[in-house]
Order: structure tokens, then sequence, then C-alpha cells
């Protein structure tokens, strides 16, 4: 239900976490932080509050200055640690706002070719999409590229690659995200008022662009490729 996303110069987890406590309005049922590093994906998932992720990163800290992390309202798969963002496939991490509507034709379509599910939920497909088009020897952007021309539904996104260092992607096609602009960092986020604590400069997507955000800034391409400005604007309330 709400997404963050950091690339920074600085460790991450505990700033993803914060984020995610400013996206805590929205209601949740379970949260999760993924970050990069050393060319390694690890994550942190937890039920619950987000208290309860805050405990598990305090056993086992995750280091990295990129990251994502998730707040998730279950709609299709039980609230549980599994079935929490990010959901990873062989060297990509996703986290997901909204619902795939065709998600069991392209499970189907997966399953036929031999990849193993491990959650319930409509997100995970697109992990493994994304991993597939990897295996098949695509890079990242390629991948993400040919993933969301097959997408149907609503969804905002945000990716990390493993072999991607200091790189995430974004898409949107329905509930909000937001580009927000730093020094040495920039952001992703579900609203303005998630990056308020990092930067008031912000640029929402609109319908049907991805962006593929690094430190030194983002590139946006609208849904046919054609790299598009979208307006910054400082917003109310940061700070
Ligand atoms: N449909 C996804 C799920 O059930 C994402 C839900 C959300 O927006 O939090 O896992």
């Amino acid at each position: 239900c709400g997404i963050v996303g950091i690339v920074g110069s600085r460790s991450v987890a505990p700033l993803l976490v914060d984020a995610l406590k400013r996206l805590e309005y929205r209601g949740y049922d379970s949260a999760g932080i993924a970050t990069l590093r050393e060319g390694r994906l690890d994550r942190r998932r937890a039920q619950g509050k987000l208290v309860a992720l805050e405990e598990c990163l305090a056993q086992d800290p995750l280091e990295g200055t990129t990251g994502i992390g998730h707040t998730r309202w279950a709609t299709h798969g039980v609230p549980s640690v599994g079935n929490a963002h990010p959901h990873f496939a062989a060297g990509v991490a996703v986290v997901h706002n909204g619902i795939i509507e065709n998600f069991a034709a392209l499970k189907a379509e997966l399953v036929d070719e031999g990849v193993v599910f491990e959650t319930q939920t409509d997100t995970e497909v697109v992990a493994r999409l994304l991993g597939a088009r990897l295996a098949a020897g695509d890079r990242p952007e390629t991948a993400m590229r040919t993933v969301l021309a097959r997408l149907e539904g609503a969804y905002a996104l945000a990716v990390v690659f493993e072999d991607l260092p200091d790189t995430i992607f974004g898409a949107r096609n329905g509930p909000p995200l937001a580009i927000g602009y730093g020094k040495q960092e920039m952001y992703l986020g579900s609203d303005a008022i998630a990056l308020a604590p990092f930067t008031d400069d912000v640029a929402y997507l609109e319908d049907g662009d991805w962006t593929i955000v690094t430190r030194e800034g983002a590139k946006i391409h609208a849904a046919d490729g054609r790299p598009v400005e979208r307006k910054r604007k400082r917003s109310a309330g940061a700070h």
C-alpha cells in the first residue's frame, strides 16, 4: 500500500523504515525492505506493524546504500511474512502497490515453463517475469520495458536489479509514485509525505511512465518509450 526507494550514499535501511512510517496512515498488514550491497540483494520482512520490522532489523541489520521498502495491504494472498514484499526472483527485487489483473494468465505461462512460485501474490509474477527476462539475457532496462508492456491493471512499482548498483526503476499506472530529488541521494515514494524527511523537491510520474533513478538524477520515459520531463515542484508540508 506504500512504496519507498532510496539511492543513497549512507546506510538506507533506517531511512526506508522512517519513510514507511509516514505512509502508515494508508493502512497495512505487513512490511518489508530490501537493500543491495556489494552486488547482492537481501531483505527483511515482518507481519503486522512496522515495529515488528524494526525488531527484525535490530536483530539482523541490513547494510547497503540502495534499497526499497513496502507496506502491504493484501489483495492476493493472505497477510504473512512469505507474502510480504519485496518479492525476489533471481537477480531482482520488486515492491508493488495495486493489482496485476492478468497475473493468473502470466503465472500459468511461467509455471508451464517450469518457473516455481513461492507466494500467492499477484506481485510475484512481476519478479518472476523480470527474472525470466534476465535469464534469457536481457539487460535490466530491456527486461523492465518488456515486462511492463505485459502488465494489465493498476500498479506502482519499484525494482532493484542485482547487476545494476545505485539504481532503482520505478513505474506507475494508477497508484501514485513520486521521484524525490536530493543532494547525492535520490528517492521514490508513494507520495511527497513519505519523502518529506529527505526532500521537498518532487515530481510525480504520470500513468504509463517508468523511470530509472540513480544518484545523479532520474530519466523518465512515457509508456511508448519516449523520454519525457515531469514537472518538479516544491511539496508543501515538507521538513
Ligand atoms: N496486490 C499486492 C499484494 O496483495 C499489493 C497490495 C498493496 O498494494 O499493498 O501483495
